[in-house]
């Protein structure tokens, strides 16, 4: 670490150091940068990896069952594959559907239904409550959280920990209030601190006592198989353990190809108890004949079964690994000895998760704007955009060259420490 403790200096000191760090950047924005490190989108190398499926299924359009994939029906997605994600997801293949290319439309509509018809354990629609909350692991996915806010449901924040949300907090909001009627989360390296639910909280998350006869937590697996490291975490099997606690339509699991394969045409699954599952096809078959099947056949052929996904991710780590290794260098190396931030250093998925001095993220993502380095607002990842302590920066370095990564995050090390010290002052 090449920084002194900012808290340490001397009012002299720290004047000189604002000056150099005022220099540095001065440096910076005459670099006439233009980088990105918003969204956590794979690579165009990493979507490489995915490009002999542009050739498939080839002319062979039968899954193994003789079923014709371009016809309609078959709501339910391909078995074949659907047993794939059941050995990744640990989700029985009956209850898991496969479907089109976003699970995000799949987590919407499954608030929707909620909303408009009320799910099996309902005693109306939840839109016919006065009023409906659903708890926010923070900090989160924005786009969760977007969901339920765009319906005016009432999304309250929860401190999350490295190995799931605070239980003391969740239990005691689930426990009594019938308002809460749901909860995201994201078990397996999260987005965007990377935490990984553990079993002991996924047991306690399906067994606790909730005031809500119809409360249903969104398992959001969206980054089950995708991990920096070797050994992958395991998925817990939260329909088995939800189903031993008595509650089985409690969870809600998630998740797609979409950072496996093609961002924008992969295939998403859907898995329940087979009570939620018939309830959702019910509904959903008003709106859909069948998946794209077709695309599902193409994944199952580039796949071939589970050990080939797995395969397939450790290209992904070759791509990834170095990227987030340089991220964490280069705050090591910058911010290490200054005492003015904490970043998570995550196992697997897709972001790293900074904590500046409070009351000051929002200064640096804006001094980084003004040097040409776009980062994901300050506060995104809270409900309503709004980041209490104002020190929360979620970092996305898939996207970018290992060169821009690098690049980006030494402009970054220098908008914390500016901002940092500029705090101290006071200015
Ligand atoms: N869930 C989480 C936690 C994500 O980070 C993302 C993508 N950023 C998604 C869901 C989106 O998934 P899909 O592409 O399947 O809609």
């Amino acid at each position: 670490p090449s920084q002194p403790a900012i808290d340490a200096l001397t009012p002299d000191e720290l004047a000189a150091e604002h000056e150099r760090l005022s220099a540095t950047y001065a440096e910076l924005v005459a670099k006439g940068l233009s980088l990105d490190l918003t969204r956590g989108k794979p690579a165009p190398e990493q979507l490489d990896l995915s490009n002999a499926l542009l050739a498939l299924p080839g002319d062979s359009y039968r899954d193994g069952t003789g079923l014709d994939t371009r016809n309609y029906g078959g709501l339910a997605g391909l078995p074949e594959l659907r047993a794939i994600f059941a050995e990744l997801l640990n989700v029985p293949v009956d209850n898991l559907l496969a479907g089109n290319n976003a699970s995000l439309e799949i987590m919407h509509d499954l608030v929707v239904l909620g909303l408009l018809h009320g799910t099996p354990d309902s005693e109306r629609p939840w839109s016919q409550e006065p009023a409906v909350k659903f708890l926010a692991p923070s900090p989160g996915y924005d786009r969760h959280f977007a969901i339920s806010e765009s319906f005016g449901i009432e999304t309250v924040p929860v401190p999350l920990h490295h190995d799931g949300p605070d239980m003391d907090v969740v239990r005691a909001l689930v426990a009594d209030d019938p308002a809460v009627k749901g909860m995201w989360t994201v078990p397996t390296y999260s987005n965007p601190t990377g935490a990984v639910y553990s079993e002991d909280v996924t047991r306690a998350l399906m067994s606790m006592p909730a005031a809500a006869p119809d409360f249903r937590v969104v398992w959001d697996n969206a980054y089950a198989v995708h991990s920096l490291v070797e050994d992958c975490a395991p998925a817990h099997d939260v329909l088995g353990i939800a189903a031993e606690a008595g509650n089985p339509n409690r969870p809600l699991v998630l998740a797609s190809t979409s950072k496996i394969t093609f961002a924008g045409a992969g295939v998403s699954f859907f898995g329940a108890s087979a009570q939620n599952i018939a309830w959702y096809q019910e509904h959903h078959g008003k709106k859909s004949i069948g998946p794209d099947k077709v695309n599902q056949l193409r994944h199952l052929r580039f796949f071939g079964d589970a050990d080939g996904v797995r395969a397939h991710m450790a290209r992904h780590r070759e791509i990834l690994a170095p990227k987030f290794a340089r991220v964490l260098e280069i705050l090591d190396d910058r911010l290490g000895g200054a005492g003015v931030a904490r970043w998570t250093e995550p196992e697997g998925g897709y972001f790293v998760s900074l904590d500046v001095v409070p009351g000051t993220a929002r200064r640096v993502v804006r001094l980084a704007k003004e040097a040409g380095i776009s980062l994901t607002a300050a506060g995104s990842a809270f409900p309503s955009g709004t980041d209490p302590q104002d020190t929360n920066i979620r970092l996305a370095p898939s996207f970018p060259s290992l060169d821009d990564v690098a690049t980006s995050m030494d402009g970054v090390a220098t908008c914390v420490l500016l901002a940092a010290v500029e705090a101290r002052l006071g200015r």
